[in-house]
């Protein structure tokens, strides 16, 4: 950080361009683009797509707003499947039926850090020859039978947002193994223009041109230089999640109140990034509120988007048969799981959750 205050350049340069290179080999994949959110990811992936006004983008209602808001920038239209009852991720066998002439994409999120069933959603791209984005903002380094976040779609978006598990406030990055998808994203996340800012500034000024509309997504040096150092770390904080999420399960498995999301024993083909810790009770929001009374620090990810008014208000968003997804927004609660969080203060939230269903 402070070297790169000291440096000339305090935007997009050199630094941004190490975080790009440290972060391809982190995750495994040939290019990154390092940009200011996973929304403008999303974005810049979907439009490097093709996706456009009149095209459909499947993808899950069980999931942060800036997913089906990344569709909606392109002038597309989301359509939501609903998800699995065991998981809350986006359940592929409903994706057949969804699909319609009007279908670019399909955009999966990988809730709370366990990976989808990627190997059927490429499958079903393929046979319908569809693109496959994959939203990965709660999952850095997650596994499934052998394939990693990013390996089998198109491209892979990551959020480097505050609550993220690798963070510089707000930030987020496009990886890809398709050179025509990086250089997309390359070119539009600085207007569009044929050279970027340190390119410009460095040595005479040449004219520079817009052979095209862009955005200004652009990561700069200073988010770059807090975000390197986090990447040898995040495999050490994963553990730690993991861990206190199973002293939660292991304080909290007796009480018969509370369901959980299943999650895939780790072995050396599945792993989960242990994003979020959440728990399924019919009393949500009376929980919810007597926790809060006692300072404990939980959330809602996510109520069903469809149910928002911005969505439900509108005709064009059609919400059929998402009962999974309702149930689970109905009844989902986050836990606390920062790496920071100690064994003393997990037993407060228990004791907390177990004094609520002594009252009830
Ligand atoms: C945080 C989040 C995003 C958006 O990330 P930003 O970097 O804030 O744009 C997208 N999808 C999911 C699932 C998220 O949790």
């Amino acid at each position: 950080m402070l070297s790169a205050m000291g440096g000339e350049f305090l935007t997009t340069g050199e630094i941004v361009a190490d975080f790009e290179c440290g972060f391809s080999e982190f995750v495994g994949m040939k290019h990154t683009v390092g940009l200011n959110s996973c929304t403008a990811a999303l974005h810049l992936a979907l439009l490097a797509c093709g996706v456009g006004p009149g095209d459909e983008v499947i993808t899950t209602p069980m999931t942060f707003v800036a997913t089906s808001l990344a569709i909606i920038h392109c002038g597309a239209v989301p359509v939501w499947v609903d998800v699995e009852p065991e998981t809350g991720n986006m359940d592929a066998d409903k994706i057949e039926a969804a699909i319609t002439i009007r279908t670019k994409a399909i955009l999966p999120v990988h809730l709370y850090g366990q990976m989808c069933d990627m190997r059927k959603i490429r499958k079903i791209a393929n046979s319908h020859a569809l693109f496959v984005i994959e939203d990965a903002a709660h999952s850095l380094i997650s596994e499934r039978d052998g394939i990693r976040v990013g390996q089998l779609g198109d491209a892979v978006c990551f959020s480097f947002y505050a609550t993220k598990s690798i963070t510089c406030g707000e930030g987020g990055a496009l990886c890809t193994n398709k050179a025509g998808i990086v250089e997309f994203a390359r070119r539009n996340r600085s207007h569009g223009l044929t050279s970027d800012a340190s390119t410009r500034c460095q040595g005479k000024y040449v004219h520079w041109d817009m052979p095209e509309f862009g955005w200004k997504y652009n990561m700069d040096n200073l988010k770059a230089s807090m975000l390197i150092p986090q990447l040898d770390k995040a495999e050490r904080q994963r553990k730690i999640r993991k861990d206190i999420c199973e002293q939660y399960r292991a304080r909290l498995g007796g009480n018969k109140y509370i369901s959980y999301p299943m999650v895939r024993e780790e072995d050396s083909e599945n792993k989960s990034d242990y994003h979020l810790f959440t728990i399924w009770v019919d009393k949500r929001d009376d929980l919810l509120r007597y926790l809060q009374e006692r300072e404990v620090g939980v959330a809602v990810n996510y109520r069903s988007i469809n149910k928002l008014l911005a969505f439900a208000n509108d005709s064009l968003y059609k919400a059929c048969g998402l009962y999974e997804s309702e149930k689970i927004g109905d009844k989902t609660l986050s836990l606390p799981t920062h790496c920071k969080l100690s064994t003393y203060q997990v037993d407060y939230v228990c004791d907390s959750i177990d004094a609520f269903f002594r009252l009830v």
